[in-house]
């Protein structure tokens, strides 16, 4: 049995470079601890437009239905897929790592007819791919993984959006790695629905999904024949409580997290969006030349890969756990493991947010060099 602890929690102090959650940057843990107002309370309520707004700058959006879910990145997935799919709708999902699966599986579960296109891990799909299987299959809504965390590899977007809706169909697509490090143009890209998490490139712990609804797929919400399955995630009623006249209580929104989160989106937009690409692209490199001179290699090709999340193959020869347990115990670093069929062949290194600093990258280089020898 598990005795009663009899000392305050006090966790190990690590350098977070795996697929996330990434370092916790010291002003956004201060805001953990301010003190909790209700959450109808003004003051709130305020904080929440402010969120909504800054929300809005980092999905570089105008989309009036924006905002944090009260889950982590899968309840923004499941938020987004229950909101804009009834039983019996056709969905189509791209499946390239594990996140597409999970999306998928979701849509199977609201009851959707799901049909899935597949490429290799690491690998992404091309307009032609995804535009064939949306004529054949006409679906309501297409799903598609932006950055795939379990793979390393950024899907290209725009083009395919315009495939997409030129058979009429909607786009969601998952920004829970890529928002914060890469640009994501919702508006630009004519995306219809899109999610992320905090605990990614925006440096926050884990525990609010930001979503995001174009006026298209606000419509269709409305448009609806069936209630949403979802009582917690039905946005139309958490959106009235996000805005509008009455700001009806729906849920006890997470007040802290709240607060954390909108200390880190002032912080990456001081930062300025242009400048925090450029810093994520920049540590990439470095990394990038580093693993190169260490002889390792990269599991995605070049021009699709992600700079938050890099996946390299190990070593002919060299024990995953025996190394990744090393650079825990030994230098306070976490790196992340393959999953699915990629695991105990990769390692995912992570250069997400407040993570993604020169110091992290020659701190792991130096690291690795050292349990590799
Ligand atoms: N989608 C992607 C691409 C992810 O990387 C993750 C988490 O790593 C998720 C969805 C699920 O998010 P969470 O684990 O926060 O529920």
């Amino acid at each position: 049995m598990v005795e009663r602890p009899n000392s305050p929690v006090c966790p190990p102090r690590r350098v977070l470079m795996g697929p996330g959650p990434s370092d916790v940057s010291p002003s956004v843990l201060a805001a953990l601890g301010a003190p909790t107002v209700g959450h109808l309370d003004p003051y709130f309520l305020n904080l929440m437009d402010e969120v909504q707004q800054m929300l809005r700058e980092l999905f570089q959006t105008e989309n009036s239905l924006t905002l944090a879910v009260s889950g982590t990145g899968s309840a923004g997935m499941e938020t987004c897929i229950v909101n804009l799919v009834e039983p019996g709708d056709r969905v189509l999902i791209g499946v390239n790592g594990v996140f597409g699966g999970r999306m998928a599986d979701v849509a199977t579960r609201y009851g959707a007819e799901v049909r899935t296109i597949e490429r290799s891990f690491g690998e992404v799909f091309s307009t032609e791919k995804v535009a064939e299987a949306v004529r054949e299959f006409q679906p309501k809504l297409v799903g598609l993984v932006h950055a795939e965390t379990s793979t390393g590899a950024c899907q290209p977007i725009p083009e395919i959006s315009k495939a997409v809706h030129d058979q009429g169909a909607m786009l969601l697509i998952d920004c829970v790695t890529s928002l914060g490090g890469i640009p994501v143009e919702i508006d630009e890209w004519n995306v219809d629905a899109a999610y992320s998490g905090t605990q990614k490139c925006l440096s926050c712990p884990p525990g609010l999904a930001p979503v995001t609804f174009s006026k298209r797929a606000v419509e269709a919400m409305d448009a609806r024949s069936s209630k949403v399955a979802s009582w917690y995630l039905d946005m139309s009623m958490v959106r009235n409580y996000w805005s509008g006249q009455s700001r009806a209580y729906h849920h006890t929104a997470p007040i802290n997290m709240n607060y954390a989160l909108h200390t880190a989106l002032r912080e990456a937009l001081d930062e300025s969006l242009e400048a925090r690409f450029e810093r994520h692209h920049q540590n990439h490199l470095g990394l990038r030349a580093g693993l190169e001179a260490l002889g390792l290699k990269y599991a995605v090709d070049e021009s699709i890969r992600l700079p938050m999340l890099n996946a390299v193959l190990i070593p002919e020869g060299v024990d995953d756990k025996t190394v990744r347990g090393r650079l825990l115990n030994e230098f306070g670093i976490e790196i992340g493991g393959g999953l699915g069929p990629m695991a105990g062949k990769t390692w995912r290194i992570g250069l997400m947010g407040a993570a993604s600093t020169t110091s992290n990258v020659l701190l792991f280089l130096a690291a690795l060099e050292n349990c590799l020898q």
